[in-house]
């Protein structure tokens, strides 16, 4: 789950991090305000997305008086911001931070990731901060420098002192430094997070060290136990699909096809969205409704799945170890009764009580498409897919809902 940057920055100044005076607004009036309540003569003017890049898409203005603010402000709320992280449909402005604009004299990079290969957190510091790390990485590689934290023992300082050394900091600056990074580090492993990013962190011109920009990332699994993180999800910047699966507790990512997936376990849905792929098609989603799946968690899939109005067909395609065929059955017999689902909708289901399963589907007299392999059911999905679509048919389009439907 990723939080905006004045919710990371208010995090981390908790942990000793120190920020520039700032404050939220969530109109120009307030913004305009929220700059007098802060005083100083210079002010940032930032959008608060979840993404980065903002700095070159106009996202972050630079002011000098409060109708300029109020300016900057108007200009930004219920735009789409769009920038090199957003995707093209970019993320809605609800909320700007107003902040005092600090003389930058350096800029540097500091990240804390969870490495996986070395099952540590690594810490990545740049003398090149600023731009993206990944543009770091391939510019000035040289500039990299990194630790791997272990956890028995936690960050040592020597560490900290070692790279402010490395990233030739002013020595009077490797205190404030590794106050950052320790600060940093408590509020990664504190927190349950698995990105702490800080870029810029700055140097001002007289010399102190900032975090001008904050972006942490928690674990999702973790987030039980942790409501003050929890608390501050903003649905309003996630793919809308993806948070009401969210809500229902079920692994769902949205995708620009056609083709609705309902599978069960993570590798058989990869295999499924293969497969689909192979027969000519795109799906819709990425869906794993997991195992021992009752009917109304299959019903609950399944009604996710139609609410993408992208979606012109439905494949399930659920191989049942710990599940059971016969209550995936009634869930997809239970979603096709409940909502009107106008779409060709294939099924395909192997493995634990298999033969209840078929005699749900054969018995609800409903008009579902069975297959008995993947690449049948793919082909099947795909098929009726591009039938309709050969006929000029879209099931989901209102234009289409008088339509006469040709069916082979
Ligand atoms: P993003 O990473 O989304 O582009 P940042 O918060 O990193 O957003 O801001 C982009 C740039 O804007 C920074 O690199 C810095 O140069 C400038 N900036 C941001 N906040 C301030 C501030 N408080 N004072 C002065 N300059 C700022
Ligand atoms: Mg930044």
């Amino acid at each position: 789950m990723d939080i905006h940057e004045y919710q990371a920055k208010e995090m981390l100044a908790g942990f000793g991090v120190t920020v520039p005076p700032g404050a939220l607004a969530y109109s120009p009036e307030q913004a305009a305000y929220r700059a007098r309540e802060i005083g100083g003569d210079r002010w940032v003017v930032k959008a608060q997305v979840h993404a980065g890049g903002r700095g070159q898409s106009g996202g972050i203005k630079i002011c000098d008086n409060e109708q300029e603010i109020y300016e900057a402000a108007d200009g930004m709320f219920g735009q789409k911001l769009v920038t090199h992280q957003t995707g093209p449909k970019g993320k809605g402005i609800y909320r700007v931070f107003v902040e005092t604009a600090v003389t930058v004299e350096r800029e540097l990079y500091l990240g804390l990731v969870l490495d996986r290969s070395s099952q540590r957190v690594m810490i990545v510091a740049s003398a090149a901060g600023g731009m993206a790390v990944e543009e770091i990485a391939a510019e000035k590689p040289d500039s990299i420098v990194r630790a791997l934290v272990e956890p028995a023992v936690g960050l040592q300082d020597f560490q900290a002192r070692e790279m402010a050394f490395e990233l030739g900091l002013d020595p009077a600056l490797t205190r404030s430094f590794t106050r950052t990074l320790q600060g940093c580090h408590r509020a990664f492993t504190e927190l349950d997070a698995t990105m702490v990013e800080i870029n810029p962190l700055v140097i001002t011109g007289d010399n102190r060290m900032l975090a001008l920009d904050a972006r942490m990332t928690f674990d999702a699994n973790a987030l039980f136990r942790h409501p003050q993180v929890s608390e501050l999800r903003d649905k309003s910047q996630e793919d809308p699909r993806e948070a009401r699966a969210a809500d229902r507790g079920l692994s769902y990512v949205g995708l620009d096809g056609n083709i609705g997936c309902i599978v069960n376990g993570a590798g058989l849905a990869m295999a499924t969205m293969d497969t689909i792929k192979l027969a000519g098609g795109a799906p819709a989603n990425f869906l794993d409704i997991g195992g021992g799946a009752t009917p109304e968690r299959v019903a609950k899939a399944f009604r996710l799945v139609m609410s993408d109005t992208n979606v012109q067909a439905v494949l399930v395609n659920v191989f049942a170890g710990i599940n059971r065929c016969d209550w995936v059955a009634e869930g997809v017999v239970q979603a096709l009764r409940d909502v009107s689902v106008d779409v060709p909708v294939v099924v395909r289901l192997a493995g634990t009580n298999i033969a209840e399963g078929q005699k749900i589907l054969a018995k609800s007299g409903l008009p579902i498409i069975r297959a008995n392999t993947l690449s049948e059911a793919a082909e099947r999905a795909v098929g009726a897919w591009k039938h309709d679509r050969s006929q000029g048919f879209n099931p989901r389009s209102a234009a289409s809902a008088n339509t006469l439907r040709v069916v082979s």
